[in-house]
């Protein structure tokens, strides 16, 4: 309840405040925080992607600018001999304004990570970007791209069916998450054992296609649940990978790198880290009780 007092007040809250919270879940406003961060992330056995931030843009050259920053990212990842990939929102590239450009500019993002060796994942947005996106993930792969990684929502009702013909095109790499945009509920799951029960049935379709796996997510049920079926059919770990979120449940990234499976860690950066801090705020009304405790000097 108060949580959701906190979310409710905080277009009233000093972004000081919200800094201090957001601080633990974003590596810095500058390229150089990531990196220091991807460094320390890499030394512990975490492999890593980097993320941008700013999403859907309102202006073409707001697209460019954010590619070029991109472009900045593989490069370093390449100068620093980082263990890191990057992931992009499409919104970022300019898909809301324009598909054509949007297109010209993931391209040239992929174009650019396969020269580095490197591979490029295309998050995934709200319901109303998600056929474009699987068109873009598409034509791309028809023109022989394949270090491009996609994101699978388990809340969607449609996803069984996106994943199978995942699979029957080629497959490939795919973060499955649960989704985090609120969506009408005649084209998602809201219930949380429904959103679970979809998410380990699409992941059984995943590995069943051979595709590589990033299995996104902190509850415990999901990673114990899937640790069992990776285990059960002893898949390899080049077969699958855990992802998290910067800053989110350290204790349970530890323990499951520890028990020896891989793990990716979701680096946000950049000077929109507002805006993002304020959209996990409302996604997450738990971590709101953080604010309340830092502006009464508690955090
Ligand atoms: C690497 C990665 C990439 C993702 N990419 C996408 C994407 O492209 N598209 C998309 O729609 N969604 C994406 N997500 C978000 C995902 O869809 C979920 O909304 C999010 O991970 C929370 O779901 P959960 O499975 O962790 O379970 P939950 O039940 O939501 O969380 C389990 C527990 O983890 C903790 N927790 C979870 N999230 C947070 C947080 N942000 N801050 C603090 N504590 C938290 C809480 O303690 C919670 O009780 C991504 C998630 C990860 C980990």
């Amino acid at each position: 309840m108060l949580n959701r007092l906190v979310v409710a007040a905080l277009p009233v809250i000093p972004k000081s405040i919200v800094g201090l919270v957001s601080r633990r879940y974003i590596a810095g406003e500058r390229l150089t925080d990531a990196v220091d961060q991807i460094r320390i992330l890499n030394a512990g056995g975490f492999s890593c992607t980097t993320d941008l931030l700013g999403e859907y843009i309102t202006r073409l050259d707001e697209a460019d600018a954010n590619r070029r920053q991109i472009e900045a990212i593989f490069s370093a990842i390449e100068e620093q001999r980082l263990n890191s990939t990057v992931s992009v929102k499409l919104s970022q590239m300019g898909l809301l304004l324009d598909k054509g450009a949007c297109y010209k500019n993931v391209r040239a993002l992929v174009e650019l990570a396969h020269l580095k060796g490197n591979r490029l994942t295309i998050d995934m947005e709200d319901s109303s970007t998600v056929d474009a996106t699987w068109d873009i993930f598409y034509r791309l792969r028809a023109e022989g791209f394949t270090n491009i990684g996609m994101v699978a929502q388990a809340y969607l009702h449609r996803i069984q069916d996106d994943m199978r013909k995942f699979i029957r095109q080629g497959g490939g790499e795919i973060r499955l998450c649960k989704g985090i945009y609120i969506e009408p509920v005649s084209i998602s799951y809201r219930n949380r054992e429904d959103v679970r029960r979809n998410f380990m049935q699409v992941l059984e379709i995943l590995l069943d296609g051979g595709a590589k796996v990033g299995i996104a997510t902190h509850d415990d049920v999901l990673v114990e649940q899937s640790a069992a079926m990776i285990l059960k059919r002893k898949a390899p770990a080049s077969a699958y990978e855990f992802q998290m979120l910067l800053g989110v449940r350290e204790s349970l990234r530890d323990s499951v790198r520890r028990r020896g499976h891989p793990l990716r860690v979701y680096v946000p950066y950049g000077e929109s880290w507002y805006a993002y801090s304020v959209r996990r705020l409302r996604e997450n009304p738990q971590i709101a009780g953080y604010v309340f405790k830092a502006m009464f000097g508690r955090a």
